[in-house]
């Protein structure tokens, strides 16, 4: 029983148990119990452990003995099949490439792994699992590519009418057996609103189990520790102040580097970098947490008024504010300011980032104007064709699509179309 809930006001339990439910009968998010450090001489030996090793050994007492070590291991291979490389910018700025999975996008590597553990939970079919998921892009594109045809599990993905890119709608709704998209006429808050009533409602809990596949889930949000541990392998020769600025949305991926940080990951410092959604620069400015609707950006896969995982990371640092502004720093960028990065980074570097890419890359900007020996990672977690209308218009340049993406375009999409609650409720319950 190696989970408890942060309401406080359910029983503790175990990994098995907190990824099949997704959130605490209380409604709260899980947390490890405890976090036990990795020796020091593992991050002194980095660079003897492969990736699949790494993560190996970051995740097991996570996972416990739910799954045997060697099916874990297997998991974490099968997850990890692509690579993760940090292209250094300057002296004191490099990137951290998280793209370079089937849906382009570093929700894969968190999806991948959840999948094949429900997968695992799930080996004797007699616990049918439905995954119900809201996105507003690039979640429904990694949940279901993951899932797809994982025993055992459904997948229902509820998506905003011609609110999501052409890619994107291809990506999660082009794949077929046992994933469904279903095409909302409404915004993304409508769609995560039916999910949310869904999870309340008991004429379908009773049903069926449905779990969540976002960050909340304990199996999508942990694996992206790795990404921290795998950018420390591949810099820690060159630089001793390491600092990383993440694209920030729900604090997912944040909060996953800070839980690296826990384990022992020499590491000082995280800079959340948000756009114009920017409750946590707020709160750091003022003490003073105020969630707010979610304005429409062109880094939409970060327009959370209310981030998720925040309460997770106040957790992490014991609920003190002082103690979370040593290892936190927070800014906030317009769309204009984006724009000018993503065109400031093709012309000094050649490189080509994407909206929510170029808002970190202006994270380590900010912060290394009052540290100055810092290297500062900030993380590309999406490809920048992922974007293509923002990114070509601002460098004026056409970018070639990644075979991913062109694989999909040609798919022909399939979706049902659905209005209001009573529509998914009725789906739910003939499926
Ligand atoms: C989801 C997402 C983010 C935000 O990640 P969080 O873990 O929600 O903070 C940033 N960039 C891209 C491209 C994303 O898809």
């Amino acid at each position: 029983m190696n989970y408890y809930s942060l309401n406080k006001k359910a029983p503790d339990t175990s990994f098995a148990n907190a990824v099949i439910k997704g959130l605490a009968p209380d409604r709260g998010l899980y947390f490890p119990k405890k976090i036990k450090p990795l020796p020091a001489s593992f991050f002194k030996n980095i660079d003897q452990f492969s990736y699949s090793e790494i993560a190996f050994e970051a995740i097991k007492q996570f996972v416990s003995s739910d799954i045997p070590e060697s099916k874990l291991k297997t998991i974490i291979e099968d997850t990890l099949s692509f690579d993760f490389p940090v292209v250094k910018l300057n002296d004191h700025i490099s990137t951290l490439e998280l793209f370079h999975g089937p849906t382009m996008a570093f929700k894969d590597v968190g999806a991948r792994f959840m999948a094949r553990c429900l997968g695992y939970f799930n080996r004797d079919n007699n616990n049918d699992v439905t995954v119900l998921v809201a996105t507003s892009g690039d979640t429904g594109g990694a949940v279901a590519n993951g899932f797809l045809g994982v025993k055992g599990v459904n997948v229902v993905i509820l998506y905003p009418s011609g609110k999501v890119s052409d890619i994107q709608e291809k990506q999660l709704t082009t794949l077929g057996q046992n994933i469904t998209a279903l095409e909302v006429d409404g915004v993304f808050d409508d769609c995560q609103d039916m999910v949310k009533k869904a999870f309340l409602d008991e004429s379908i809990t009773s049903n069926m189990q449905l779990t969540s596949a976002n960050s909340i889930n304990v199996a999508r949000w942990l694996p992206q520790m790795f990404y921290f541990l795998f950018a420390y392998k591949q810099l820690h020769h060159h630089h001793d102040d390491i600092v990383f600025s993440i694209p920030s949305g729900n604090f997912g991926n944040i909060c996953a580097g800070m839980m690296a940080q826990q384990l022992g990951l020499p590491v000082k410092h995280f800079v959340a970098a948000n756009n114009a959604n920017n409750v946590v620069t707020e709160y750091l400015k003022t003490q003073d947490y105020k969630p707010k609707s979610s304005v429409q950006t062109i880094s939409n896969a970060m327009d959370v008024g209310n981030p998720s995982n925040f309460i997770r990371i106040q957790e992490i640092y014991g609920n003190d504010f002082n103690t979370l502004k040593t290892y936190l720093s927070s800014y906030s960028f317009s769309d204009e300011e984006t724009k000018q990065a993503l065109k400031e980074i093709y012309d000094l570097y050649n490189y080509i980032a994407d909206p929510h890419g170029a808002v970190g890359y202006l994270g380590c900007k900010s912060y290394l104007k009052t540290h100055k020996n810092a290297h500062c990672v900030f993380l590309e977690t999406a490809h920048p064709t992922k974007f293509l209308n923002v990114v070509e218009h601002v460098i004026q340049t056409k970018v070639a699509l990644p075979p991913q993406i062109r694989a999909v375009m040609d798919k022909e999409k399939v979706a049902t179309k659905i209005s209001n609650y009573e529509d998914l409720k009725a789906f739910l319950l003939k499926s």
